[in-house]
């Protein structure tokens, strides 16, 4: 028999920084009728799922973190992942959010009814759930990206990829193979490097690596910021501000990323002496086009006398390991994929049917679009956090996600001040925003840098980041702006859950 269908005002999809942000600001405005789903068996998205060695934050804690819940308590300038984890934890203690959790519902399908006006939403144990809004935080990179490599089935010993470590497979003494070079591969590298027997770090493009400046917060900084919480937010607003001018170089002016390109070369001629290996490292494509990587272990760790940098493409994957293009035999007893996530192609994170029957892959079948990166037009009082063009290449997630979550926040009051049943964005307000939106990416250092990157997509279209300023985006994002919404407003007639009553609060 099927359970019954839990109903609910707002149902939020995710409980990484996107869903619990979210969830406390329903909370905060008094609004206590949510859902939030969790497809795994604690919250922290990304946090929870990415745990492997040496995972760490590249952007600081004080500003990779709610401006709301500021932690006095940071180990580090830049956070391990369990301490990131242990944070998520708590803001979902401390709101109140764990009796709206529903832990291992892994959602399947979300299908509009207009009859009702309202969505149901199914997970893969058959729960059900109904909601006239639905809020997703399913991440922009929570869907690995394994490689489409000959052979890959048949190697003899275990093999994951890095959102998904595999702890139960001792590396001690071990040969690994390590596929790929990005933030997740230069985490990696250096943390397994000093107890493996071997590994084979095959690379297909260099990566722009910078200094890491990360380093231990002391109890005296720490009691600083826990007696003067204006302390800690000044430290915030100045890394802030630090970070918001990257913007300049990545979005308006690529040029000046020329000439920073010559200073980091000086960091990589300084690390790597010899030249035949400086060589194989260093990247064709403009500083910036793709993330620039933070790290000051992984040159050296690719230096040790157990480590090769092979540059050679892969052939094929072999029962005995991996075969390189030159005809070699890579023995390994364990192979890492870090190869990314599929953030680009096909993003509805599942089957989500709007207006018509039409599905969300289908509405973004010639690459992902929404307005503000947030709401699709024909999949009415749907918000989708960390959605199309919200992405950032200079500065932290958190800042957008809590700017999203103040626009979704507005767009409730509003519907329940002036009793609408549905907000739906219009096409044309849709397509003059991804307009202007893909015209100023047009001129940004991630499309003409030269690189291809998971930006974009396969076509070269750019579904993942904004073209400015965060601060631009936050002010864009104040105000729900109901004169580019087609509005139903019809009396939500035997409603199966009334819309939220909201107080207001500053979000
Ligand atoms: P990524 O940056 O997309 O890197 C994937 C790597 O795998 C690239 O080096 C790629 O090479 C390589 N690769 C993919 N397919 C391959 C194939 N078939 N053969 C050989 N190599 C292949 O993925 P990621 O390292 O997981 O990072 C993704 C994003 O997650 C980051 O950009 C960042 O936004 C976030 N992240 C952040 C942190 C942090 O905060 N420190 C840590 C990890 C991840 P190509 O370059 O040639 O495609």
């Amino acid at each position: 028999m099927r359970p019954p269908i839990e109903r609910t005002s707002v149902l939020v999809i995710g409980t990484g920084f996107a869903g619990l942000g979210m969830a406390v600001k329903l909370r905060e405005a008094g609004m206590h009728d949510f859902v939030v789903l969790e497809k795994d068996d604690g919250v922290g998205g990304t946090w929870r799922v990415n745990h492997y060695p040496g995972a760490q934050c590249d952007i600081p804690s004080h500003l990779y973190s709610f401006s709301f819940a500021p932690n006095p308590g940071w180990s580090r300038t830049f956070p391990l992942q369990p301490e990131l984890l242990r944070y998520l934890e708590r803001v979902a203690d401390d709101h109140a959010l764990r009796p709206h959790l529903r832990l291992r519902a892994e959602v399947i399908a979300a299908r509009w009814d207009e009859a009702t006006a309202t969505w149901e939403v199914e997970a893969r144990d058959g729960r059900r759930w109904q909601a006239p809004i639905v809020v997703t935080g399913t991440g922009g990179l929570s869907r690995p990206q394994w490689p489409r490599i000959p052979g890959m089935d048949t190697f003899a010993g275990p093999s994951w990829h890095s959102a998904g470590w595999n702890h139960d497979a001792p590396l001690a003494g071990k040969r690994v193979a390590v596929i790929g070079t990005g933030a997740s591969a230069i985490q990696v590298v250096p943390a397994i490097q000093p107890e493996v027997a071997r590994l084979d770090v095959c690379q297909r493009t260099p990566a722009w690596i910078v200094p890491h400046t990360d380093r231990a917060i002391g109890p005296a900084e720490r009691a600083l910021f826990r007696a003067v919480p204006a302390a800690q937010q000044a430290a915030r607003a100045a890394i802030y501000w630090q970070h918001e001018a990257r913007a300049v170089a990545f979005t308006m002016y690529p040029g000046l990323l020329k000439r920073a390109e010559r200073l980091v070369a000086r960091f990589l001629a300084a690390s790597v002496p010899d030249p035949a290996l400086r060589a194989k490292l260093t990247p064709t494509y403009t500083l910036g086009c793709k993330r620039i990587l933070i790290s000051s272990a992984f040159y050296p760790a690719i230096q040790r006398p157990n480590v090769e940098l092979v540059t050679d493409g892969i052939a094929a994957i072999e029962p005995r390991g991996v075969r390189t293009s030159d005809g070699v035999l890579r023995e390994a007893d364990a192979i890492v994929y870090c190869t990314g996530f599929a953030a680009a192609e096909h993003i509805a994170p599942f089957a989500i049917t709007g207006r018509d029957g039409v599905t969300l892959d289908r509405a973004w079948q010639d690459g992902a679009e929404a307005y503000l990166g947030t709401t699709v037009a024909g999949f009415p009082n749907l918000f989708v956090l960390v959605g199309p063009n919200t992405g950032l290449g200079h500065s932290s997630m958190v800042f957008m996600i809590e700017s999203q979550v103040a626009y979704v926040m507005d767009a409730l009051r509003q519907m329940r001040a002036h009793g609408w049943r549905a907000v739906d964005v219009l096409p044309r307000a849709q397509a003059a925003f991804n307009a202007r939106l893909h015209a100023r990416l047009d001129r940004t250092v991630w499309n003409t840098g030269g690189c291809a990157s998971w930006y974009r997509t396969a076509s070269g279209k750019n579904v993942t980041l904004w073209p400015g300023f965060t601060a631009e985006y936050r002010l864009r994002t104040r105000r729900f702006d109901p004169a580019a919404y087609r509005i139903d407003a019809r009396a939500r007639a035997a409603s199966p859950a009334p819309l939220p009553r909201l107080a207001r609060t500053g979000s």
